[in-house]
Formats: C-alpha cells, sequence, structure tokens
C-alpha cells in the first residue's frame, strides 16, 4: 500500500462514527458464534479427547472470546485475527511467503534517521515488486555504498540482528546495520527506524502455525491450564480464519460504501438465524499439513468476500432506505442495528454462506485440537 493510501484509510478509522480495525472486527463472529462455535467443536472430538474437553467444556466456551478481549492490552494481539490477502495480489498470492519468517523479512522497511531529523529508505520493500532473488538496499544518499545481499544472507541478518530472544521485531543500532550492509561511517545514521508492512495487513494464518505448536506442547506438558487456554484461543483464532471479511482490506465495507456489514455477516445473522443450522459436522479429522490447512480455511474463505460484498449491495439497490436500520432494545439500551427483514433477505441471498462457514470453523477446530493431541503423542490427561 501506498504511504498515502495507507495515510487516508487511517484518517478514515480515525473519523467519529466510523469503527476503525480494532472495533469493527473486535467481535469477530460475535462473542456469541465464538463461543458457538468452540462449544460444538467439542462434541465433535473422538474418545479419549472427548471426555476430557466435556469436562471443561464451560472453560473453553467461555474462553473463545479472550482474544478479542487482550486486542486493545496486548501489543501485536489485534494483528494476529485477520490478513488482508487482497494487498498482496489474487490467487494463489505467489508473492506472499507461506513461511513467517520469510514474510516478515520481506515487508520489513527499513529507514535511517540522521542529524538533521530526515529519513531515507535503505531497504523499502513495496509490498508487490520484490522479487525473491536479491535484495537490494536502496541507497538514495547511500548509492555509492550498494551492496547487494543474497535472499538467504538477508534472511539470517535480520535474525541475527532484528529479532529479539522473545521473536518479536527489534530495532538494531545503526552500527549494526554499517555492519550488515557494509555502509560507510559517514552515512549520517543516528537512528534507525523500522516498520513492518506484514503486521498492518495482519498475520492470521502464521500466527495459527504458531498457536498449534503452543497447543501440541501443552499437551506434551500435560499441564490442564495451559491445555485448555491454549485450545480456547486456538479455536478463537481458526473461527476468525472462516470469515470472509477477515481476509480483506475492505474488512468492513469501508471501500464500497458498506460500512457495518462486518459486525452484519458475522454477528448480527448467526445471532439471528443460527438456532435454525445443521450442526453436525462429522467426526475431527487428523490434519497431516496444520500449515496447508491454515492457509486453505483464508482462501476458501477469501473466495467469499466478493459474495459478501455484492449481494449486499445488490440488495440494497432496491431496498427501501429507511427500512435498513432499525433500533432494538438491548437491555435499557437502544441499539442501531439492521432490521430484521433486511437481515432475513441478506441471509437468503447468501444461500446458506454463514451456516457452511461456521459448520466448517466447528469442524476446523476440533480438527486441529485432535490433530495437536496426536502430534503430542496422545497423552494420557
Ligand atoms: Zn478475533
Amino acid at each position: 500500500m501506498k504511504k498515502t493510501q495507507a495515510l487516508s484509510i487511517l484518517l478514515i478509522f480515525l473519523l467519529p462514527g466510523l469503527p476503525g480495525r480494532g472495533e469493527a472486527g473486535a467481535e469477530a463472529w460475535g462473542f456469541f458464534a465464538h463461543q458457538r462455535i468452540n462449544h460444538l467443536a467439542v462434541f465433535a472430538l473422538p474418545q479419549p479427547l472427548a471426555a476430557y474437553f466435556k469436562k471443561h467444556i464451560d472453560f473453553l466456551t467461555i474462553h473463545a472470546v479472550d482474544p478479542d478481549k487482550r486486542r486493545y492490552a496486548v501489543p501485536g494481539e489485534a494483528e494476529r485475527h485477520f490478513i488482508d490477502l487482497d494487498v498482496y495480489g489474487d490467487f494463489p498470492f505467489d508473492t506472499l511467503p507461506r513461511s513467517y519468517r520469510e514474510a516478515r523479512a520481506k515487508f520489513l522497511e527499513i529507514d535511517l534517521l540522521n542529524e538533521q531529523g530526515d529519513t531515507s529508505p535503505l531497504i523499502a520493500p513495496g509490498l508487490y515488486e520484490l522479487s525473491l532473488g536479491l535484495m537490494w538496499f536502496r541507497a538514495g544518499a547511500l548509492a555509492e555504498a550498494e551492496r547487494p545481499l543474497s535472499w538467504e544472507q538477508y534472511l539470517d541478518a535480520i535474525d541475527e540482528y532484528f529479532i529479539s530472544r522473545k521473536g518479536d521485531l527489534k530495532t538494531p543500532s545503526c552500527r549494526q546495520l554499517r555492519k550488515i550492509f557494509e555502509l560507510p561511517s559517514d552515512c549520517g545514521c543516528e537512528k534507525v527506524l523500522l516498520e513492518s508492512h506484514l503486521d498492518e495487513h495482519g498475520i492470521l494464518p502464521w500466527h495459527l502455525l504458531r498457536a498449534y505448536r503452543q497447543l501440541v506442547k501443552a499437551f506434551e506438558t500435560g499441564e490442564q491450564k495451559r491445555i485448555l487456554k491454549q485450545a480456547a484461543d486456538i479455536g478463537h483464532y481458526i473461527a476468525d480464519a472462516h470469515v470472509p471479511l477477515h481476509t480483506t482490506e475492505n474488512y468492513n465495507g469501508q471501500l464500497s460504501g458498506q460500512e457495518g456489514i462486518h459486525a452484519f455477516w458475522e454477528s448480527r445473522l448467526p445471532e439471528l438465524f443460527s438456532d435454525s443450522y445443521d450442526f453436525f459436522v462429522g467426526p475431527a479429522k487428523y490434519i497431516e499439513q496444520p500449515a496447508d490447512f491454515f492457509w486453505e480455511a483464508v482462501f476458501d474463505s477469501h473466495r467469499l468476500v466478493d459474495s459478501v460484498l455484492t449481494e449486499e449491495r445488490a440488495l440494497r439497490q432496491n431496498y427501501p432506505a429507511e427500512e435498513v436500520y432499525c433500533y432494538e432494545e438491548r437491555g435499557t439500551v437502544q441499539l442501531r442495528t439492521t432490521c430484521r427483514p433486511y437481515a432475513e433477505a441478506y441471509h437468503q441471498r447468501l444461500h446458506g454462506m454463514v451456516e457452511r462457514r461456521m459448520r466448517a470453523a466447528i469442524h476446523a477446530v476440533a480438527s486441529i485440537w485432535y490433530s495437536a493431541y496426536v502430534e503430542a503423542g496422545s497423552p494420557v490427561l
């Protein structure tokens, strides 16, 4: 994304009355649907895992929404819930490395700040055009010092100087940077500035793999608290991966004049209609390649983005404007929401899409819980 574009979208977020990324996604699937998905996944498990999880089904249900609750409290949490696939071109998104290590390095911007407070780009990857062959640092004032690094050398340098022991991004010193890129000592570097363009577009599929490994580890230790926490957490992220609008830059219809469609699709529709859904999803499956499985989930969601948006737009065009929004009482507050007949009409136009995505989410949660358990050696719990 270009800076100016990023800025204008940021400004849109900041305008009052429009939800920002955090808010729009804050109740992914709604708290209601997240809890229902974790709850129902327990019934798709084989024994003996089923018996163990049934004993703790209340915990798994209640804590299905914890990741959303900590979005504002924990730095680095917000980007785990989505991925804007469309900023990377079209399916199969060949420019997007499936490995987190490569993706993080590829979309890292490194700028130098000089004494006068001016910045010059050292590594300015751009989101689309960087080839995976050679990584050239672009110089500006540093042109005479250009030195190509091979992609592997660059990855190693990132690992060594840019990643903390905990695995977070850290900013190297000017001295370290001079060493990596053989910059002249008078290169005017007072401070190094880093910007991760990967984070701003979401890391959901990569985070899912990390969460999966944490669940396997938890099963290996046999610590009940850890198992249940990791299981509840990954259930949340898997469910997010099944929501089409969690895979697009236009996540709240803000780029197509459909603000509010995020909560409409993932909260309002399940709350109104999911009682009539068929939630017998069949037994959990062992997943051989969890990474591929997670990517498939977000790709499947992404294929539906177009229908989610165009069906609502088409409906609205032929609908009396004053019958789109209604006020409903929730406890003591009046809540502005889409009118029930409007929601019914949209739901019908989607031909069971919400039901299919919820079913797929439930089955995926159960399958991932089960696979992590098997991978940990099917311990006695
Ligand atoms: Zn979420």
